[in-house]
C-alpha cells in the first residue's frame, strides 16, 4: 500500500444527536433531523445559502426522548464518531425537517461539553488514527487488499455482536422491542435442538435457523423463515395419544350417543374390531354417505372418543385448489401449509381422527386437482412420506385415522371412491326423529341455553308438529335448530320471570300477603307477554304447545306449501318410495303451442318415462268421454300443443311405475282446467287400458302422506291388504280409496267427481 498522511480532527466539534443507530467509521448512513437542537446545527454549520458547508460533526447515538425539544441536554454517550455530511435534503413544510447523509471518519471521546445551546459543542479527543489517502488512483491490487481487509474486520465485528445490533437498519426496532427477539430466536434454536423431528427435517431446520440469525429483521424473508421454523418445532412429529380400545365400551358409547342408525354403528364396530386385531390402519377408508343431519359427523366424533384420540374436521366443500390440501410453496409472503398439516398442528398429535367432510363437493380448477392430493394423503403406501409444499420435508401420516363423509357417491372422484368403503346412512322416520329429539337434541339444547326441565317442557306432540309442519328433511339438523329457537325464546321468558318474581317478592315483603293476592286477581294470562311490572311471572315449567310454537316459530311452513302448490290446474301429489323412506312428490304439467312434443324433466328413469307416455295415450283416447280439450277446444290433445311434465325435486333421480295414476290425474287437471284436491295423494301403476296395478312400499308412502298432513290416499285395490301394516293412529287420520281403474282414481281426486256430463261448450262456464 502507498504511504498515507495522518490527519487530525478538530478538537471542538458540534454534536449531532442521532437515534437511528451507531455510525461506524467508514460507513454511511441517513439520519433525519427534526429536533430543535439538530435543526440549529444544520442551519448554522452545514447550510449557507443553498450550498453545503464542509464541516466535521460529532455524531453521538442517543436514545429517542419524547421530550427531545426540552431545554436540557440529555445525558450523552462518551464515545461518538466524527463524520462528514455528504448531502442535506429537506423542506420547511409542514414543519422544518432535514435528512442528512453522513459518513463516519473516526471515533472520538468527549472531554467536556463546552456549550449546550443552541446546539451542543464539545471538546473532544480523537481515538482512531485517521489517514488521508493521496488522491491518486489505487491499483487493482491495492483495492483488492483493502476490500479483503474490510471483509476480515466486518466478519470479526459480526462475530462479536449480532449484526443487527451494530449496523444501521432503516426502521429497525429498539434495542430492548430486539433483545426479546434475540431471546426468541435462542429459544427457537433450543427447541430445534431438543425436538424429536426426523433427521431430514432437523437438518433443514438447522440450516434455516443459521440463515435466520444472519438476516436483518426488516427483510420479508425473516418473518417467513421464522414462521416456518416455529411451525416445524410445533408439529407433532413424534407425539401421539395412546389408543384405548374396548369393543364393548365402544358399543356402549356409540349407543349412548346415537339413537337408531344400527347398520352404521354395527359397521363401525366391525371396523374397530378388525383394527384391534390387526393393529394397523391399512385398508379402505370409511366413508359415511347420507343426507345432511343424519349424524355422520357425530359418529366420526364418537369413533375418536372411543379410541381416546383427538378429533379434527376438515371441511372439503368447495375446495378447488390443491394447495389447500398440500400447502403453498414457501416462495412468497402469505404462503401457508395445507389443511392436513394445519390440522396436525391444531391437534398437536400425529394420530388424530381426521374427518374429511363432504368429499363429494371437492372442486377442480386451474390450481390443480385437490382430489389427486387427497389420494396421496389417503394412500397407506404413500402417506408415511407425505410432503406438504410449504413444509418441503416428509411428514408421516400413517397413524392418522381418516373418515370421510359425503351426501352422494355420484360426485366423488372415481379414484378416491376406489379407496373408500361406502356406508350408507339413511334418513330417519318420524318416530326415530321424535326419539332422537327427546333423548339427545332437547337435552343438549337445554344445556346450551342454561335451561332445566323444571323451566321448559316440550311434549312429544309438539315435537311431532315441528317435524311435520316446520321441517322437511331426512336428518335432524333443522329440527335441532328449531329447538334452539324455542330455547332462546324461553330463556328470555325465564329471565324476565325471575326479574318479576324478585319484584313481587319485594312488594310482598313491603305490603304483606293481601297485596300479592290483589295482584294475582288482577293479572290476566295475556298480560304475561306485556312485561308490565304487574304481570305475573310465567308458570314453570313453560309448556311448549302448538300455540307457543306458532308464537315462537311463526305459522307452520309446510301446510301452506301443499295447498299453495295445488292452487292451479296441472298439479297432483304422488307418493314415492326412496331409500330415505316415503316422500310426497308433486307432479306438475303445463302446455304450450307446439307440435305434439312431450318433454319430461326431473331426472326420470325409463320406467317412469314410459308411464308418462301411457298416461298421455290413455287421456287422448278418453278425451271425449271426459270432455278434455286442447287450447283451441279440440279433442286431439296434442294438436298444435306441446306438453311439459316436471317432477320436482329436479336433482333427485326418480324411477318406477307407481307415478302412473298421478301423471294421469295431473294431466286431466291440466286439460280440464280443474284443480286436484289439495289433501289427496295417490300411487299406482297404470295400463294402456286404464287399469290400476299394485305397487310396493305402501306403508312408507302412507306414512309420508300422513306426515305431510294429507287426508286421503288413493291406492290400487290390490294393495288393500297392505293397509294392515299401517299403525292404527295413522289409519284413523286418513281415508283410503282403493281403485282398480283410472275412472275411480279421477273421481276420488277431484271434488265432486270427474265425469263431466255437460256439453264441451259449457265446460268453461261450469268451471
Ligand atoms: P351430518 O354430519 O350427517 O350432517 P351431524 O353429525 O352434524 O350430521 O348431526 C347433526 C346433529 O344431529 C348433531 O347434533 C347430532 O348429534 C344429531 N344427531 C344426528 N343423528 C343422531 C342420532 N341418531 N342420535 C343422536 N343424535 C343425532
Amino acid at each position: 500500500m502507498s504511504s498515507v498522511s495522518p490527519i487530525q480532527i478538530p478538537s471542538r466539534l458540534p454534536l449531532l444527536l442521532t437515534h437511528e443507530g451507531v455510525l461506524l467509521p467508514g460507513s454511511t448512513m441517513r439520519t433525519s433531523v427534526d429536533s430543535a437542537r439538530n435543526l440549529q446545527l444544520v442551519r448554522s454549520r452545514l447550510l449557507k445559502g443553498t450550498s453545503l458547508q464542509s464541516t466535521i460533526l460529532g455524531v453521538i447515538p442517543n436514545t429517542p426522548d419524547p421530550a427531545s425539544d426540552a431545554q436540557d441536554l440529555p445525558p450523552l454517550h462518551r464515545i461518538g464518531t466524527a463524520a462528514l455530511a455528504v448531502q442535506v435534503v429537506g423542506s420547511n413544510w409542514p414543519k422544518p425537517h432535514y435528512t442528512l447523509l453522513i459518513t463516519g471518519l473516526c471515533r472520538f471521546q468527549i472531554v467536556q461539553v463546552l456549550k449546550e445551546k443552541p446546539y451542543p459543542v464539545a471538546e473532544v479527543e480523537q481515538l482512531d488514527r485517521l489517514e488521508e489517502f493521496p488522491n491518486t488512483c489505487k491499483t487493482r491490487e491495492e483495492l483488492g487488499e483493502l476490500s479483503e481487509q474490510f471483509y476480515k474486520y466486518a466478519v470479526q465485528v459480526i462475530a462479536i455482536r449480532p449484526i443487527r445490533r451494530i449496523t444501521h437498519i432503516p426502521g429497525a426496532l429498539e434495542d430492548e422491542d430486539e433483545d426479546e427477539d434475540h431471546d426468541d430466536i435462542v429459544m427457537l434454536e433450543k427447541k430445534i435442538r431438543t425436538s424429536s423431528m426426523p433427521e431430514q427435517a432437523h437438518k433443514v431446520c438447522v440450516k434455516e435457523i443459521k440463515r435466520l440469525k444472519k438476516m436483518p429483521q426488516s427483510m420479508p424473508e425473516y418473518a417467513l423463515t421464522r414462521n416456518y421454523l416455529e411451525l416445524m418445532v410445533e408439529l407433532p412429529w413424534n407425539k401421539s395419544t395412546t389408543d384405548r380400545l374396548d369393543i364393548r365400551a365402544a358399543r356402549i358409547l356409540l349407543d349412548n350417543d346415537h339413537y337408531a342408525m344400527e347398520k352404521l354403528k354395527k359397521r363401525v364396530l366391525e371396523y374397530l374390531a378388525v383394527r384391534q386385531l390387526k393393529n394397523n390402519l391399512k385398508g379402505p377408508i370409511l366413508c359415511f354417505v347420507g343426507p345432511p343431519g343424519v349424524g355422520k359427523t357425530s359418529v366420526g366424533r364418537s369413533v375418536a372418543k372411543t379410541l381416546g384420540r383427538e378429533f379434527h374436521r376438515i371441511a372439503l366443500g368447495g375446495v378447488c385448489d390443491q394447495s389447500d390440501i398440500r400447502g403453498h410453496r414457501r416462495t412468497y409472503v402469505g404462503s401457508m401449509p395445507g389443511r392436513i398439516i394445519n390440522g396436525l398442528k391444531t391437534v398437536g398429535v400425529n394420530n388424530p381422527v381426521f374427518l374429511l367432510d363432504e368429499v363429494d363437493k371437492l372442486g377442480k380448477s386451474l390450481q390443480g386437482d385437490p382430489a389427486a392430493a387427497l389420494l396421496e394423503v389417503l394412500d397407506p403406501e404413500q402417506n408415511h412420506n407425505f410432503t406438504d409444499h410449504y413444509l418441503n420435508v416428509a411428514f408421516d401420516l400413517s397413524q392418522v385415522l381418516f373418515i370421510a363423509t359425503a351426501n352422494t357417491t355420484a360426485t366423488i372422484p372415481p379414484a378416491l371412491l376406489d379407496r373408500m368403503e361406502i356406508i350408507q346412512v339413511p334418513g330417519y322416520t318420524q318416530e326415530e326423529k321424535i326419539e332422537i329429539a327427546h333423548r339427545h337434541l332437547i337435552p343438549k339444547q337445554l344445556e346450551q341455553h342454561g335451561l332445566t326441565p323444571q323451566q321448559i317442557q316440550i311434549p312429544q306432540v309438539t315435537t311431532l308438529d315441528i317435524i311435520t309442519r316446520y321441517t322437511r328433511e331426512a336428518g335432524v339438523r333443522s329440527l335441532d335448530r328449531k329447538f334452539g329457537a324455542i330455547c332462546r325464546a324461553v330463556a328470555v321468558k325465564v329471565a324476565e320471570g325471575q326479574h318479576k318474581e324478585a319484584k313481587l317478592d319485594h312488594s310482598d315483603v313491603a305490603e304483606g300477603e293481601g297485596c300479592k293476592e290483589h295482584i294475582l286477581e288482577d293479572a290476566k294470562p295475556e298480560s304475561i307477554n306485556d312485561a308490565t311490572d304487574l304481570a305475573l311471572p310465567p308458570e314453570m315449567p313453560i309448556l311448549i304447545d302448538f300455540h307457543a310454537l306458532k308464537d315462537i316459530l311463526g305459522p307452520p311452513m309446510y301446510e301452506m306449501e301443499v295447498s299453495e302448490r295445488l292452487s292451479q290446474p296441472g298439479v297432483a301429489i304422488g307418493l314415492a318410495w326412496t331409500p330415505l323412506g316415503g316422500e310426497i312428490m308433486f307432479v306438475e304439467a303445463s302446455r304450450m303451442d307446439g307440435e305434439g312434443q312431450l318433454t319430461l324433466t326431473g331426472q326420470l328413469g325409463d320406467v317412469m318415462k314410459e308411464s308418462a307416455h301411457l298416461a298421455i295415450s290413455w287421456l287422448r283416447s278418453n278425451a271425449k268421454k271426459y270432455h278434455l280439450t286442447n287450447a283451441s277446444g279440440n279433442f286431439d290433445l296434442l294438436d298444435n300443443t306441446d306438453i311439459h311434465l316436471h317432477f320436482p325435486a329436479g336433482a333427485v333421480t326418480k324411477d318406477g311405475p307407481s307415478a302412473g295414476v298421478t301423471i294421469v290425474t295431473c294431466l286431466a287437471s291440466l286439460f280440464s282446467g280443474r284443480l286436484v284436491r289439495s289433501d289427496v295423494a295417490m300411487t299406482g301403476e297404470i295400463t294402456l287400458r286404464g287399469l290400476v296395478l299394485p305397487v310396493g312400499g305402501i306403508k312408507d308412502k302412507v306414512l309420508a302422506a300422513h306426515r305431510a298432513g294429507l287426508k286421503q290416499v288413493i291406492i290400487p285395490q290390490r294393495n288393500e291388504k297392505d293397509l294392515e301394516e299401517i299403525p292404527g293412529n295413522v289409519r284413523q287420520d286418513l281415508s283410503f280409496v282403493t281403485a282398480s281403474c283410472l275412472d275411480e282414481v279421477l273421481n276420488a281426486a277431484f271434488d265432486g267427481g270427474f265425469i263431466v256430463k255437460t256439453r264441451p261448450g259449457l265446460l268453461n262456464s261450469k268451471l
